[in-house]
């Protein structure tokens, strides 16, 4: 209702082609996940299950929609810092669309946003994401992770990053060992806390952990 509100004050235009009605058109969302490439989410190599070998994670599958740049980069920095809340509707359009049939017992998990950030935008980016994918899909989502700190990683260092990362989660709630579960986040930078959040989950006994992104950051072709 609020959305609806708002887009009849200033209208939504689509990141890709500036037609109005909504911030990513239907022919757009199917043009950007027909040219997302299966490849490696840590490395870029080509890789069907989205995670390579010598990337060695905590998850064994991931997807992500392509690199945070064109549409995507215009989509995600709206969302996150100009409070463009509707986004979330594309982005777990662009997730639905991209990713294969899940097992029916998938428990879809956001990785918990810092408290602050909630504050400022005034909805959680990821869960509103989480929440509308496994709607979509009727999957189950919980919020299983909470965040153990407040420490932020926004102009850390690489391995200040990782650092803050592997103290950063904990699990809410009991976890079982069998259903996949799949971790949602917006924006894939160095992996840290992907990696570890996938750690906190597999060390209170999850077997499968995969993991949906919509954006990593752009990096350099693999060096062949
Ligand atoms: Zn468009
Ligand atoms: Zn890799």
């Amino acid at each position: 209702m609020i959305d609806t509100a708002l887009s009849i004050v200033a209208p939504h235009y689509c990141y890709n082609c500036q037609k109005t009605g909504s911030v990513l058109c239907d022919s757009c969302k199917y043009d950007i996940v027909d040219e997302a490439i299966e490849a490696c989410i840590i490395c870029n190599a080509p890789e069907p299950s989205g995670i390579c070998v010598s990337c060695r994670t905590f998850y064994e599958k991931a997807w992500h929609i392509g690199s945070r740049e064109g549409a995507l980069l215009q989509l995600i920095n709206d969302y996150k810092f100009e409070r463009v809340r509707v986004a979330y509707k594309a982005a777990a359009d662009l997730l639905d669309m991209y990713i294969p049939d899940l097992p029916a017992d998938t428990v879809v998990v956001p990785i918990p946003t810092i408290a602050a950030h909630i504050r400022q935008r005034g909805y959680d980016h990821t869960a509103l994401i989480a929440k509308a994918f496994a709607r979509k899909r009727g999957l189950t989502y919980t919020p299983l992770l909470k965040r153990a700190t407040t420490s932020h990683q926004r102009g850390a260092s690489r391995s200040e990053r990782f650092k803050q990362a592997a103290a950063a989660f904990s699990v809410g709630s009991a976890v079982e060992s069998q259903p996949p579960y799949l971790l949602i986040d917006d924006v894939l930078t160095t992996g840290a806390t992907l990696q570890y959040a996938a750690k906190t989950l597999h060390d209170a006994g999850a077997q499968h952990v995969w993991a949906a992104i919509i954006a990593r950051q752009p990096i350099a072709k693999p060096i062949k």
